[in-house]
């Protein structure tokens, strides 16, 4: 959906914004930290909303972490964050086989590295897959035939940095042999900053390699979908109109924010700049952007 919308301002006024609403949802890479450096004046800011009352949310698309891995991050950093303040991608998955009643004597083949499976076990599912695959072959005798497990009635993919052919196999033969199987993926971000020096081939890579093989398109649970909008305006009865998400990045953070009906302010603290903000090409439009969170301390336009 296209919407024509102002351009963002520079964010000159944050005590208005801040007054405006109740909950604040921030992205985590590229606005509360960058990999892991945390971000100028961050603690001081959190800090500083607390004080005036706001509700806190943090929700990632890095599937990589369970949100009690997500804890102690935050914790390392110095920052006072709990866990069920932490929604994060691999959170998601669970969270939504769970609103579906996803059967406990099904299970869940995983496509992604540990916090989906901490999630997973967490909420009481049983899962194959995982790390534990990455090393697999197969071996291509005359005559092979691979088997998957039948019990299987939903695919979850995510970032994996031990994708093979195995796991893709295995993944869409559990889909395409059985029709009811759901596909499930944390996100589709096409690239991820795992170091400074380049963009690197994200979570929307591995699930793209199933959708070419089984011609199925996934739900996706993490940013911009609004499964963890719905999630969070439920869990704890607000309203998103009343909500600021903050984020770095338009294609997944402002968009998860505007498709909630929620305020928006971009970051450039992360990955967008000003002059791809303002670039023809891009129609994404947040309220308002600004250099970096602690400018809610200082305001200054950007
Ligand atoms: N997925 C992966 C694998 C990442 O490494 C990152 C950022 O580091 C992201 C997604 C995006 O995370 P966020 O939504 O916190 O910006
Ligand atoms: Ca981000």
């Amino acid at each position: 959906t296209t919407r024509t919308r102002a351009s963002a301002q520079p964010l000159e006024n944050a005590d208005e914004l801040i007054s405006s609403v109740e909950t604040f949802i921030f992205d985590c890479d590229g606005v509360i930290w960058k990999g892991d450096k945390l971000i100028d004046g961050v603690p001081e800011t959190l800090d500083m909303l607390r004080s005036k009352g706001k509700r806190l949310v943090f929700v990632t698309n890095n599937s990589t972490k369970s949100r009690k891995q997500y804890g102690k991050k935050f914790e390392t950093l110095g920052l006072n964050v709990s866990e069920e303040e932490i929604f994060a991608s691999s959170f998601a998955a669970a969270a939504y086989l769970k609103s579906i009643d996803f059967p406990k004597d099904k299970k869940v083949y995983v496509i992604g590295e540990d916090g989906i499976l901490k999630e997973l076990e967490l909420a009481g599912f049983q899962y194959l897959g995982g790390p534990e695959d990455g090393g697999k072959k197969i071996e291509l005798k005359p005559g092979f035939l691979m088997e998957h497990d039948e019990e299987v009635g939903a695919v979850v993919v995510g970032f994996d940095r031990y994708f093979n052919y195995y796991k893709v196999q295995y993944g869409t033969l559990c889909i395409r042999e059985n029709p009811g199987c759901l596909f499930i993926a944390t996100n589709r971000d096409a690239v991820t900053h795992l170091t400074d020096a380049q963009e690197w081939a994200g979570g929307g890579s591995m699930v793209g390699a199933i959708c070419g093989s089984t011609q199925r398109e996934p739900l996706v649970v993490g940013k911009p979908s609004t499964f963890m909008m719905d999630y969070l305006a439920d869990k704890f009865g607000i309203l998103k109109s009343q909500i600021c998400m903050v984020g770095d990045r338009l294609d997944t953070d402002i968009l998860f924010g505007q498709n909630g009906g929620c305020k928006t302010l971009l970051v450039l603290s992360g990955v967008t700049t000003l002059s791809m903000l303002q670039s023809p090409n891009n129609s994404i439009q947040p309220d308002f952007y600004t250099n970096k969170i602690s400018d809610f301390l200082a305001p200054k336009a950007a």
